[in-house]
């Protein structure tokens, strides 16, 4: 294969930050557990996205990340199997609250997130529960009672129901912010700041986003602890 350096200049990745290790080119060189890569081999991928093979290796090292890489290009999985790596390692009472969260703009990603976080963790007895607006309240209640090690949700619903006192947010150890520029152009800044002031200050927070504007590097810089900066392709 590709040395590191030739495989980071092929895909367009750079990257700002201290001691950043090498991409994984490889799902072998990834190290992660046999029903992962069981599962990333069963969906017929043979070789991990750029934003995958650099993203990978900074969140195993338990760093912060923002990475900023075009929709299509396998964000999801970039922090989804870290996430799943994270919780074998510090496992909570799933019934006591999430220890990882994830925020995403709409339930329509929200939901697609779910799908994915369901069929890569199952074999791992990860559970998982996706909390959007539009839909009863009741159900996803019911669903948070019963426990989960990751929620998936949109900003809105989940600070109505944090508000509600039906979740706590006290275990999350591992906070991911998707799609971070869409989220603050619908204006759900106000709801991320809340919710972010719920979870622990002792945590691993990974941002997504497409674009750069001076709005997320703001919020970035508020909530994130020097982060590592993965670009994917041309930054605007
Ligand atoms: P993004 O969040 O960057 O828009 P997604 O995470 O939704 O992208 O991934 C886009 C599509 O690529 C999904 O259908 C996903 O299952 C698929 N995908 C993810 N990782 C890989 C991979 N390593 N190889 C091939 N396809 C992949
Ligand atoms: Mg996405």
């Amino acid at each position: 294969g590709l040395s590191a350096e030739a495989y980071s200049r092929r895909h367009e990745i750079s990257v700002i930050g201290d001691n950043v290790p090498p991409p994984f080119t490889s799902f072998e060189a990834t190290g992660f557990p046999s029903e992962i890569l069981r599962e990333v081999q069963n969906a017929g991928f043979s070789s991990p996205t750029p934003i995958q093979a650099q993203s990978w290796p900074v969140a195993l090292q338990s760093r912060d990340i923002v990475a900023i890489a075009k929709t299509g290009s396998g964000k999801t999985l970039g922090y989804l199997l870290p996430g799943f790596i994270h919780l074998k390692r510090s496992r909570n009472d799933p019934q006591m609250g999430p220890t990882v969260l994830v925020l995403s703009p709409t339930r329509e990603l929200a939901t697609q997130i779910q799908d994915e976080a369901v069929k890569f963790g199952k074999s791992s007895r990860i559970s998982c529960v996706c909390l959007y607006g539009g839909a009863p309240k009741g159900p996803q209640l019911r669903d948070i009672d019963r426990g989960a090690d990751v929620v998936v949700a949109t900003p809105g619903r989940l600070n109505d129901i944090l508000e509600m006192k039906r979740i706590s947010l006290h275990q999350v150890s591992y906070l991911v912010l998707d799609e971070a520029d869409r989220m603050l152009d619908m204006g759900f800044e106000p709801q991320i700041r809340k919710i972010v002031n719920e979870v622990p200050a002792r945590r691993q927070t990974l941002m997504y986003t497409a674009t750069w504007p001076k709005e997320v590097r703001k919020i970035a810089a508020d909530l994130l602890v020097n982060p590592v900066q993965v670009n994917i392709g041309n930054v605007d």
